[in-house]
């Protein structure tokens, strides 16, 4: 009888975590986009939000590289060395912006990928530094990702350079489990 009982009390325990385990995904995945209101990652208008108004929304590290044109660190962002199937959106709206079939390992110490989703990114030209350099933004929200070079692999010959920071990732079993 003992050994049933227990039994029980094992089944219902694993049943209790079962349930709370999507739970916990949820909110993680919200973290970064917790109140936040222009975030979407379906809705492409065009966002004209002052960065007095990011600064209150935005986790610091993401203010200054989205905002401020800050780079993080070589070989220090999360999606470095990352090759996961599915989907990078921009951490500050929520913008589609690769694939993660066209992200390759580069050695250059921050993601790169040989495409852009061209529906959401945007370029401008960056002398800063003393480099003339072609910035890469969001499309819809303006934020800086990084810079693009004529260096990169075929098909396209193309390396984005992008800031860990300024994406977020979401993977295709994250999106299937929806
Ligand atoms: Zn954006």
């Amino acid at each position: 009888m003992k050994i049933i009982l227990s039994i029980l009390v094992c089944l219902s325990l694993q049943m209790c975590s079962q349930v709370k385990q999507p739970e916990k995904s949820t909110s993680m995945e919200n973290s970064t986009t917790k109140n936040n209101p222009y975030y979407s990652r379906t809705d492409r208008t065009k966002l004209n939000v002052p960065n007095s108004e990011w600064k209150k929304i935005l986790p610091a590290d993401v203010y200054a590289v989205a905002r401020e044109a800050a780079t993080e660190r070589p070989g220090t962002g999360k999606y470095n060395v990352y090759d996961e199937k599915g989907d990078y959106y921009c951490a500050v709206c929520g913008n589609h912006l690769f694939r993660s079939d066209a992200k390759f390992a580069s050695t250059c110490g921050w993601p790169s990928f040989f495409e852009a989703d061209k529906e959401g990114t945007a370029y401008k030209r960056d002398s800063s530094y003393g480099m003339e350099r072609i910035e890469v933004l969001c499309k819809r929200c303006d934020s800086h990702l990084g810079h693009v070079f004529n260096d990169g692999p075929a098909p396209t010959g193309t390396r984005y350079c992008m800031n860990s920071v300024s994406l977020e990732f979401v993977g295709d079993s994250e999106k299937a489990a929806k």
